[in-house]
């Protein structure tokens, strides 16, 4: 069963001015395209070497799936964690888990921003829920694969790769991280938090 790019969840220009249309459009419909072909052709390739008995090229394959499954993974995330109606604060448990975790919604918001504007040329800023702990934790993501914990399950991302933003703020990584605040759906990273708390260790 092949992966499929999934809608985005607004239209192209809803997250003006935060994001353009030529930026979004470009994000969505080239790159995370790109990812989502890149990671069935993975998978066709390894189902190929398989058959063949041939495992020359495994290790160029696993990078493939690795890096095209967690690129495809995290857009997903992404476009729900956006929202037209979003920004303001979260409330609820996902505010209560803030709280328990971070101190305060401020501190977390700090911690959050320096991790992602800090992340090494391309990647992705990482709020996780990690079963071990029983805990969220912030994390970056080299590329998108790179860096993470195994088993955490990231309920809000934020891609910091210059095709994010650099249309609209060039290299003012940290304004387009700012930003993302005044469009931050609370109510989706509220949601994955509830169903990644079921799911244990
Ligand atoms: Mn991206």
């Amino acid at each position: 069963m092949a992966f499929e790019l999934p809608p985005l969840p607004y239209d192209y220009d809803a997250l003006e001015p935060f994001l353009s249309e030529q930026t979004l459009t470009l994000h969505h419909d080239k790159h995370h395209q790109g990812y989502v072909n890149g990671l069935n052709e993975a998978e066709e390739k390894v189902a190929a070497a398989r058959e063949a008995g041939d495992f020359g090229s495994i290790r160029a394959l696993c990078d493939a799936l690795a890096f095209n499954y967690s690129g495809h993974l995290f857009h997903s995330i992404f476009w729900s964690n956006m929202s037209p109606d979003g920004g303001g604060m979260p409330d609820g448990p996902l505010m209560e888990q803030i709280n328990a975790d971070f101190g305060d919604f401020e501190s977390f918001k700090a911690q959050f921003l320096a991790a992602t504007n800090s992340v090494q040329a391309s990647g992705w800023g990482v709020l996780a829920w990690q079963p071990l702990g029983e805990k969220l934790v912030i994390l970056q993501a080299e590329k998108h694969q790179n860096l993470t914990q195994w088993g955490v399950q990231p309920i809000m991302v934020l891609d910091v790769w210059e095709h994010a933003y650099y249309l609209d703020y060039q290299n003012r990584r940290s304004e387009f991280t700012e930003g993302f605040f005044d469009v931050v759906n609370w109510e989706d990273v509220a949601a994955r938090l509830q169903r990644v708390m079921q799911s244990g260790a």
